[in-house]
């Protein structure tokens, strides 16, 4: 007996505790992050915090994800296994199915952390551990397929990740009431258009166009009037990195084509979709000379015989005119080269961003459940990480603000869930303080003063504001606020000095220092700009251009530029303003319910196995509000159950209650504890669970099981 104890507490010392609430030195941070590191260097990347499922990533593949894995886990309790992501999956699944309700599974963390590759396996999980018939085989092959054309045309290498999602992605998982898979829906977020026409240094453009460049067949690049040479185009090659060693652009495009095919795109499709990357391709070789008058004129014609369908000259003029219409007749007025780029670089954007839209649309239509009968879903939310780049600009200022409001959403979903359950089962609590990072959730988005709205407020003044008037707005009106900092400021309140176009954002994950330039114009996202030196909106859009792409061949750019779109008179909605919205969409589709939780820690920022960054993940483990959960966890009670499971797991551990018990389920469980030697300080019986503040003793057993 000693020995195994023995046994078991070398073990312990080795491979840490699976589960936080049953750490000793709870309250503190040295010893999670010991037990997270412990644990890392025994490549156990999985810990729970309760039902919370922290991962590491080991930046290495682990022999943990295989089918033998699956089956061990499927249909197995939480705590009877070593931690892991199939665990979570199969639980999610089976109370979906017992208690036939919605669920989902919020995936966080960092850039780099692990997210997609968590998503992944969730879904490779349920793709192989559920039920299936040959009808639903389909389903699940399209599901699993989805990814890699998302991936294709959606990630891209950054700094942070080789594999960076430039999209938010949450997926509807439905399920028939036996357990099958039987249908799926997707929403995206915000993809980052600016990537197509620019890369910063070290960075890639979205993995398709290099795997068409790499894999294409000979064939389709003969017709699509493109080189296997990545370097003869310029939108691929600003990052001055085509070519990345963990990245296999032929094999990829192998795969994607493969998917394709098998999502229900024709043949048809398929030309049109690469008709269009080629495009894009050769839209960004365009270059423009200035004429005798300093007029835009194209400098060749090379590039312009293969462009979606368009009439070479009416596509000439487009990118190098814009129609006036004057009283009784419209009349052309060109471009300078500036603003012939800036419509090309415009134009590439509109295509792609577009088109993107247009696969989603495409691959939800694959995925469409044709059966009406009632059905769950499990939802998985894997939306772009925090990020902080050496230069951020409005694309990080998007992302970081929604993983604020996801921060939001687990802070009062983890806070109202524990608080209903221990009300509804008439048991005394008092809540624990978290930090609440409402404060900088309002300072972007309230109404009238906050920075979305003042964003917005100068886009609408044209002619007058510029970005730095935007800055110059911010100053005068949340100048005061203790999460904002511009230059004037930067001394008082952080010490470090700033840039005059910068300010500064005390996210609740960190500072970040965003550069002001090209704001407005993000935001407006024109397919068009009628300014000089300052950046000026009196043409808000290119209509030009649009009905130029009305005039297409290509059934897809047909469909992405329909007639019916609203003309340039009407103002559309603000960039931001559309993802504000979006991201409330979510919040309400994620509120009605049940939440899972995986966060997920980058142990180094060098991409690199067996490396552990003790400030690094600290800084992840508190911003993540891990510690906090910890201790609602413990506060609380970290253990409860059902009376009559409980009773059935447990009852051989008693004399009185083995094998059967006569009375009811919760005096059989009293029966029990008592028998265990809890104190009545330690347990609470609820209306129909027992809770157990600290089920140390109850687990000794099974740890010593786990980690064998
Ligand atoms: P995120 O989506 O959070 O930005 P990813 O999921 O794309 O991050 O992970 C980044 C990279 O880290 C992956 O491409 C992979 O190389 C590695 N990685 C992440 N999770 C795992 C894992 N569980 N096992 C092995 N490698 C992983
Ligand atoms: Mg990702």
């Amino acid at each position: 007996m000693l020995r195994n104890m023995e046994a078991s507490l070398t073990a312990r010392d080795r491979v840490g505790i699976q589960d936080f609430v049953l750490l000793d030195a709870y309250m503190s941070e040295s010893a999670f992050l010991d037990n997270l590191r412990k644990r890392f260097h025994e490549n156990l990347i999985y810990t729970y915090i309760g039902t919370l499922l922290v991962s590491v990533n080991p930046y290495k593949e682990l022999n943990i994800y295989n089918k033998k894995q699956m089956d061990t886990y499927m249909g197995v309790n939480f705590f009877e296994l070593p931690p892991h992501i199939y665990a979570l999956a199969d639980n999610v699944f089976r109370t979906m199915l017992s208690e036939f309700n919605n669920h989902f599974i919020l995936i966080s963390g960092e850039s780099g952390a692990g997210k997609t590759e968590a998503s992944k396996k969730i879904l490779q999980f349920y793709a192989v551990s559920c039920p299936s018939t040959k009808l639903l085989n389909n389903v699940r092959d399209r599901l699993l397929l989805s990814n890699p054309v998302l991936e294709a045309f959606g990630n891209a290498k950054t700094l942070k990740n080789d594999n960076s999602s430039r999209f938010g992605k949450y997926m509807d998982i439905q399920f028939d009431h036996q357990g099958g898979a039987v249908g799926g829906h997707i929403l995206s977020y915000l993809l980052e258009k600016s990537r197509v026409v620019h890369q910063n240094h070290g960075e890639r453009n979205f993995h398709i166009f290099y795997q068409l460049v790499e894999g294409g067949e000979e064939e389709l690049l003969r017709w699509l009037g493109l080189e296997r040479n990545c370097q003869n185009y310029s939108y691929l090659v600003q990052g001055d990195c085509a070519k990345v060693s963990s990245i296999n652009d032929k094999s990829d495009w192998r795969t994607v084509r493969g998917a394709l095919s098998v999502i229900h795109f024709s043949e048809s499709d398929i030309e049109d979709l690469f008709g269009i990357i080629a495009s894009v391709l050769h839209l960004g070789n365009i270059k423009f000379e200035a004429d005798v008058r300093g007029y835009a004129s194209l400098n060749n014609d090379q590039e312009m015989h293969w462009l979606l369908g368009i009439p070479t000259q009416v596509l000439k003029q487009g990118l190098t005119h814009r129609k006036i219409e004057a009283k009784t007749e419209e009349v052309l007025s060109p471009f300078s080269v500036d603003h012939a780029v800036y419509a090309r670089d415009a134009l590439a954007k509109a295509i792609y961003g577009r088109t993107f839209n247009w696969l989603v649309n495409k691959i939800n239509e694959s995925l469409v459940n044709t059966d009406f009968s009632r059905k769950t879903v499990i939802g998985l939310l894997d939306i772009y990480g925090f990020e902080v780049f050496y230069v951020n600009s409005f694309e990080q200022f998007c992302i970081n603000y929604c993983n604020e409001k996801l921060q939001q959403l687990f802070i009062q979903l983890t806070l109202k869930s524990e608080q209903e359950e221990y009300e509804m089962e008439g048991i005394e609590w008092e809540p624990v303080p978290f930090f609440n990072n409402k404060i900088i959730c309002d300072l972007v988005e309230e109404k009238h003063r906050g920075m979305i709205s003042l964003l917005d407020e100068e886009c609408l003044r044209p002619g007058e504001a510029t970005d730095l008037t935007f800055l110059e707005k911010l100053e005068e009106t949340i100048g005061g606020h203790p999460h904002f900092v511009t230059h004037k400021l930067a001394d008082i309140k952080t010490r470090k000095t700033l840039d005059r176009g910068d300010f500064r954002l005390l996210h609740y994950a960190g500072e970040v220092t965003y550069c002001v330039v090209g704001f407005l114009d993000k935001n407006n996202d024109l397919l068009y700009r009628n300014g000089k030196e300052v950046i000026s909106h009196t043409c808000l859009r290119l209509p030009t251009l649009l009905k130029v792409m009305r005039q297409s061949k290509n059934a897809i750019i047909k469909h992405c530029f329909p007639s019916s779109e609203p003309d340039s008179k009407k103002r559309p909605e603000t960039v931001v303003t559309q993802f504000k919205s979006s991201l409330v969409g979510l919040t309400e589709i994620l509120m009605s319910k049940e939440p899972w939780y995986v966060r997920c820690i980058k142990p180094n920022d060098a991409k690199q196995p067996g490396r552990f960054d003790d400030v690094l993940v600290r800084h992840q483990v508190k911003y993540l509000g891990l510690m906090e959960h910890l201790r609602v966890r413990r506060a609380g009670f970290a253990y409860r159950r059902k009376y009559e499971i409980f009773l059935q797991r447990y009852k051989a551990l008693c004399p009185d209650t083995w094998p059967h018990w006569k009375g009811t389920a919760a005096e059989g469980v009293r029966c029990l504890i008592q028998h265990l030697g809890y104190k009545p300080d330690e347990y609470k019986m609820g209306r129909t669970k027992i809770f157990i503040r600290h089920p140390r003793t109850l687990f000794a057993t099974e740890d010593t099981f786990q980690v064998c």
